[in-house]
C-alpha cells in the first residue's frame, strides 16, 4: 500500500502514474492497482483552503521487482506490504464448538454481523429483536412524525438494523481491523455503492440502508440464522448447580415470547435499552460506569458549511457536500474539552427516542445529502467523576436533561432551539430560522437548561469553529438538543480476551450497549470480533 496525492480535478486513470513515480519504477510494472482508501484534505492554510484527494493504493507487483525508491518507501512507513485479505470463516473450528447454539440479542451492526460470523462458521443462531421487522418500524417510525405517538417497541432505536437504521449510515471508524474489509464486502454486495470499500467519508443513507438490510437478512436466513421480532429479552436463566461445571453459566433467555434456549448468548442491545440493562444488572450482569459524551446538535445551511470548508473550489457536485470534526480542547484545569460528532452534510434533525416523556436529537440523512441543512453533534465528555459516584448516575444525568428538553419543547417532541447568537448572548430568540426537523422547532433558553460548564464550554467552542468555518457563530446557526447517546455511560465488562462477561462464562457483550464500540462500523466489528473469540480465535 502506498499513498499518494492528486489536485482535484486531476482524474484517477493517472494513478498509476503517479504511483509509479512514487517508488521509482516504470508504469509499466505496476500489474494491477486498486484504491484502499480516498481522503478529500480539506484543511485550511490560514484563510486559503488547499483541497487535495490523498489516496492509498494498493498496488499489484512482480515479487522479483527491485527498486531502491521502493525499498525506501518500505522502511520510511510511507508504503508496505498488504496482507491477505481476512474471511469470516475461519480454519478448525472444534466441531463441538461449531455444535452450540447461540442466541444473539439485538438486530443492530453488533449483532447482526455477530450472528453473521458465527453463522459463516456453522453455528445456529437464534437472533431476538424487541423490535419489529424493517416494514413495520418505517411504518411507527412515518406514524411517529405524523401523530407524536412514540411506540416504545417501535421507533429510531428499536427494530430490524438498530439504532443506525436511519442514520446518516457513515461508515467510517477509528477502529481498524481485518474483519473491516469482509464486512463493507457484505454491504456492497448487499447494494451499497463500491465506493465504501476506501472511502475515508464512507456513507450509504438511510433510503440506501432501507434496500440493504432486507438484503442481509436474506442472506443470513440462507445461512440459517432464525429471526424473532417481536420478542423482547427480560432476563438470563441459569444452569442449576451441578447441570454445568460453572454456576455462571446461562442455559436459557427469558423473552416476552417464552423461554429460548441457548449455549452461549450475545448481549448486542444499544445504549438505549435502559430497561434490559437494568434487569439484566440485577441479575448480577457486570457493568461499570465510564465516560460519555452529551451536548446539543447545531445547523446551519449547508451552503454556509461548503463555502468555509472548500472556499472558492466549492463543487458539491463534484466533491460532494462539506463535511468538518472541530476540536476545541479546554483552555484552562477543569474545564471542558467540545467536539462534533456525527457531521451530516445535506441531513435533517431527528428525535431519536424510544421512552415516552423523555428527548434526544441525532441527524441522519440520505444517500444524495439532498438537504439544504447541515448538523452536527457538539459534545463534551464526561467522566464518572463529573457525573456522580454510582454506575447509573451517567443514566440519570441523561434522562433528567432528555426530561428537561421535552418539556422545554412543548411536550410533543418539537424540539427546543436557539440562535446561536441568543445562546451565546444567554437570551431566547424572538423568531427562529427554518430548520430541518420534521418535527417542529420551540424557541427555548437551552444555554440555561444546561449544566453551566457544558453552556461555558460550548459558547467558547462555538466562537473558535467559527474561525474555522466562517458564520459558525452567526445568525445562520441554530442550535437543538439535546445531544445525550452519542455513547453510554455504562460499560458491560468483560475478558480482554475471550471477551465473555466477567459475570458469566458463556455472556458476550458486544456493541454500543456493551460500552465497547460508538458507530455502526466498530460496533460490527465488535460483534464479530466477539464472535471469533467464541470460535476458538482470539485476537
Ligand atoms: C439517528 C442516528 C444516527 C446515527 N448515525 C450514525 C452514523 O451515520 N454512523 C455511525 O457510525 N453511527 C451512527 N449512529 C450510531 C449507530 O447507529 C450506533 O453506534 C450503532 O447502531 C450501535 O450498534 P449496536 O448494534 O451496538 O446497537 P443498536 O444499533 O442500538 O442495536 C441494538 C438493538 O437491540 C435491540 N434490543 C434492545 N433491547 C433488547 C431486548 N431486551 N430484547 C431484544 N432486542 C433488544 C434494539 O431494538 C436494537 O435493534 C447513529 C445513531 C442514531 C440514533
Amino acid at each position: 500500500m502506498l499513498a499518494v496525492e492528486l489536485a482535484v480535478g486531476e482524474s484517477e486513470a493517472m494513478l498509476p502514474a503517479r504511483s509509479a513515480q512514487a517508488i521509482g519504477i516504470e508504469p509499466g510494472h505496476v500489474l494491477g492497482l486498486s484504491i484502499a482508501r480516498r481522503a478529500l484534505d480539506a484543511r485550511r492554510r490560514g484563510r486559503r483552503s488547499l483541497l487535495k484527494f490523498v489516496y492509498h493504493v494498493d498496488l499489484e507487483l512482480s515479487a522479483s521487482l527491485r527498486s531502491p525508491a521502493l525499498d525506501r518507501a518500505l522502511r520510511a512507513g510511507r508504503a508496505r506490504i498488504v496482507p491477505p485479505p481476512a474471511r469470516f470463516a475461519l480454519e478448525d473450528v472444534p466441531s463441538e464448538v461449531r455444535a452450540r447454539r447461540v442466541a444473539v440479542v439485538g438486530s443492530g451492526p453488533a449483532g447482526l454481523y455477530a450472528a453473521w460470523c458465527l453463522a459463516a462458521n456453522g453455528v445456529a443462531v437464534d437472533l431476538i429483536e424487541r423490535g419489529p421487522a424493517l416494514r413495520e418500524r418505517s411504518r411507527a417510525v412515518s406514524r411517529f412524525t405524523r401523530t407524536r405517538e412514540l411506540d416504545p417497541e417501535a421507533n429510531l432505536l428499536f427494530g430490524e438494523g438498530g439504532a443506525g437504521t436511519y442514520s446518516d449510515g457513515k461508515l467510517y471508524t477509528r477502529t481498524t481491523h481485518a474483519l473491516e474489509a469482509p464486512i463493507l464486502e457484505t454491504l456492497v454486495e448487499a447494494g451499497a455503492p463500491p465506493e465504501i470499500r476506501f472511502d475515508a467519508r464512507a456513507h450509504v443513507g438511510t433510503d440506501r440502508l432501507h434496500r440493504i438490510l432486507p438484503a442481509l437478512r436474506s442472506r443470513l436466513e440462507a445461512m440459517g440464522v432464525r429471526f424473532h421480532f417481536g420478542t423482547r429479552l427480560e432476563g438470563l436463566v441459569l444452569a442449576q448447580s451441578g447441570e454445568t461445571a460453572s454456576p455462571r453459566h446461562v442455559r436459557a433467555l427469558r423473552t416476552t415470547q417464552g423461554e429460548i434456549p441457548c449455549d452461549a448468548v450475545f448481549l448486542a442491545l444499544g445504549h438505549s435499552a435502559r430497561d434490559t440493562i437494568a434487569a439484566l444488572a440485577a441479575e448480577g450482569l457486570a457493568v461499570e460506569a465510564k465516560p460519555f459524551q452529551i451536548g446539543l446538535r447545531i445547523e446551519h445551511p449547508q451552503a454556509l458549511v461548503d463555502a468555509g470548508r472548500y472556499g472558492e473550489a466549492r463543487d458539491p457536485a463534484r466533491l460532494g457536500h462539506a463535511y468538518y470534526a472541530l476540536v476545541a480542547k479546554p483552555r484552562s484545569e477543569g474545564a471542558l474539552g467540545v467536539h462534533s460528532f456525527c457531521m451530516c452534510p445535506g441531513g435533517q434533525v431527528v428525535a431519536a427516542v424510544a421512552q415516552p416523556g423523555l428527548l434526544c436529537t441525532n441527524g441522519m440523512s440520505n444517500s444524495r445529502h439532498s438537504s439544504p441543512f447541515a448538523n452536527s453533534g457538539l459534545v463534551v465528555t464526561l467522566g464518572p467523576k463529573e457525573y456522580g459516584g454510582d454506575v447509573f448516575d451517567g443514566w440519570r444525568l441523561q434522562e433528567r436533561l432528555e426530561a428537561a428538553f421535552f418539556t422545554a419543547g412543548g411536550g410533543d417532541y418539537h424540539v427546543p432551539a436557539q440562535r446561536v447568537p441568543d445562546f451565546l448572548a444567554g437570551r431566547e430568540s424572538a423568531s427562529l430560522p427554518r430548520g430541518s426537523c420534521k418535527l417542529g422547532q420551540t424557541p427555548a433558553r437551552i444555554d440555561a437548561l444546561l449544566p453551566e460548564t457544558m453552556t461555558a464550554a460550548l459558547r467558547d467552542a462555538i466562537r473558535r469553529f467559527d474561525g474555522e468555518i466562517p458564520g459558525y457563530a452567526g445568525e445562520e446557526g441554530l442550535l437543538v438538543g439535546i445531544e445525550s447517546r452519542s455513547s453510554g455511560p455504562l460499560r458491560m465488562t468483560r475478558d480482554p480476551v475471550a471477551r465473555h462477561s466477567l459475570a458469566f462464562e458463556n455472556v458476550y457483550p458486544v456493541g454500543e450497549g456493551a460500552g465497547h464500540a460508538g458507530g455502526i462500523m466498530s460496533a460490527a466489528i465488535d460483534g464479530a470480533r466477539s464472535a471469533w473469540a467464541f470460535l476458538g480465535r482470539p485476537d
